[in-house]
């Protein structure tokens, strides 16, 4: 009897300890897990609320040698911003001369997105494809093409404040920062965007403001 006494005991205490060591594990799967899952979504809410993604008309091109070569983008680097070098035109009929060069052949020409005279958005390519813009960085960065209403080239108020917010979402969307925004000027020395490149000042305000948009 002492001895059957005995082993229940031990049997008691052996019991003990696997039924605390099951405890603990539980409660540590349970904090490992819950951390991850609160990790992920605080990061979640981070991206999503520095930038939204801002209204877009999304009119893509036809897949064409002129305009629309449908080769591939595999990694966003920059964002490039360009003028139209024609005073008064709307972002549709950008959109729309890019989708003519199928038929007329007359260049190669194209942007990812065209902000127009009153701030729309105009997408013509989809930013997993390369477009015809940006010379040697057409392989690695999005091109935005921006309407302004006389020779100076200088843009709209509401020109302006929708490239700085399109430009920003990128930049979130791609994990980029300000200094990743460049001019075509600054690949290839071309005059565009003509107001940007000749007013430097400018140009470095236009980045402080993205910078501001991206919380910099
Ligand atoms: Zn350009």
């Amino acid at each position: 009897m002492r001895r059957r006494g005995k082993q229940n005991q031990r049997q008691q205490i052996f019991n003990g300890i696997v039924y605390s060591f099951a405890v603990i594990g539980v409660i540590a799967t349970v904090l490992f897990f819950g951390k991850l899952i609160t990790g992920r979504t605080s990061s979640k809410t981070t991206t999503a609320s520095k930038v939204k993604r801002p209204s877009i008309q999304v009119e893509l091109l036809d897949i064409n040698p002129y305009s629309r070569p449908g080769t591939k983008l595999d990694e966003v680097k920059g964002v490039v911003i360009h003028y139209t070098a024609n005073p008064g035109s709307t972002a549709q009929q950008n959109r729309d001369y890019f989708e003519g060069l199928k038929d007329s052949h007359q260049t190669h020409a194209s942007s990812h997105f065209v902000v127009g005279l009153e701030g729309e958005i105009v997408q013509c390519i989809p930013t997993s494809e390369q477009a015809y813009a940006s010379n040697k960085r057409n392989v690695d960065t999005v091109a935005i093409e921006c309407c302004h209403p006389d020779d100076s080239g200088e843009f709209r108020k509401s020109t302006y404040d929708s490239v700085v917010r399109l430009t920003a979402y990128i930049c979130t969307k791609y994990h980029l920062s300000s200094e990743d925004v460049i001019r075509h000027y600054d690949v290839t020395g071309k005059l565009c965007p003509k107001y940007y490149v000749e007013h430097e000042d400018d140009w470095n305000r236009f980045k402080a403001d993205v910078a501001e948009k991206l919380g910099e």
